[in-house]
């Protein structure tokens, strides 16, 4: 198993989780598109990415919530290199808030970049992976996939229906060698996560400490962080995989916060 020549497609690569994915990619021979919302982020971690090498890695300005810039990043990629292999929708935010307080537009921001953002950007590729008869989707879920925390109700929603996508893909997919899987993280240190260490101090009225070990690392069998690379190596396996038996599935990565 392995990625050389691959095309994939990554989203908010420019920083975090999948600029993590893009490196072990890139590091496995593919060829990476850093799409991300500011060009010049995307491209300042394509040319870093593709001096690293063996593989290679191009940049394309993608808002994953504008549908014309998700099927113009597409077809600038399949003009580039041919085609689409792997799809990582993986952009979001996070924004926490009590439900009673929870701004609707803040709600409807939130679920369009992680469902619509997802929807968007498998619709683009998946004519190009039914043309080649093989394509793998992987979404970027989290344990709120499966477990729910207060304060998340937005995220929470919108990470559960990434599962339910990704299913129908799979479904939909299965006779075209078309695979969709979601990855599950624990809590990874990246600027997503920084940023709501103080956020949820103040909502819930308790220390930043306490928000890391009791509500972040409180459930996992080891009071670890998921590390970058720990979520990376799974996005490899869910890529490189070369049949359908590993489709519309589900994978924890969190130090065993959730089991299910
Ligand atoms: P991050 O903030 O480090 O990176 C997110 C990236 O997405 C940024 O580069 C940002 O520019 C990009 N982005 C945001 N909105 C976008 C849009 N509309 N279009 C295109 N790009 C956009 O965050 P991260 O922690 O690396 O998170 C990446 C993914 O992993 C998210 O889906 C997040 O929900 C998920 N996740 C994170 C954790 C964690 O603990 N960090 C755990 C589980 C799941």
């Amino acid at each position: 198993m392995n990625l050389k020549d691959k095309v994939c497609i990554i989203t908010g690569a420019a920083s975090g989780i999948g600029l993590g994915i893009a490196k072990r990619y890139v590091a496995d021979g593919a060829r990476v598109v850093i799409a991300d919302l500011k060009l010049d982020a995307a491209e300042k971690v394509a040319k870093d990415l593709t001096a690293q090498g063996p593989g290679k890695a191009m940049a394309v300005e993608m808002n994953v919530t504008d549908e014309k810039q998700v099927n113009d990043g597409v077809a600038q990629v399949v003009k580039a290199w041919g085609g689409v292999d792997v799809l990582v929708s993986n952009a979001g935010i996070q924004i926490v808030h009590p439900l009673q307080d929870f701004p609707y537009d803040e709600w409807k921001k939130l679920l369009s970049i992680h469902l619509d953002g997802a929807f968007l950007t498998s619709k683009a590729c998946l004519p190009h992976m039914y043309k080649a008869g093989s394509g793998s989707i992987i979404f970027m879920g989290s344990v709120h996939s499966k477990e729910a925390s207060p304060l998340k109700a937005a995220y929470v929603t919108a990470k559960h229906g990434l599962l339910g996508l990704a299913r129908v893909i799979s479904k939909e997919g299965g006779d075209k060698g078309v695979r969709a899987n979601v990855i599950c993280p624990g809590f990874v240190k990246t600027p997503l996560v920084e940023k709501q260490i103080p956020e949820q101090a103040r909502d819930l009225g308790i220390s930043e400490e306490d928000v890391v070990n009791k509500v972040m690392l409180g459930e996992t069998v080891d009071k670890e962080f998921t590390t970058v690379e720990d979520v990376a190596n799974v996005a490899w396996v869910f890529a490189a995989f070369p049949t359908n038996a590993l489709t519309g599935q589900s994978l924890n990565v969190s130090h065993g916060w959730s089991m299910t």
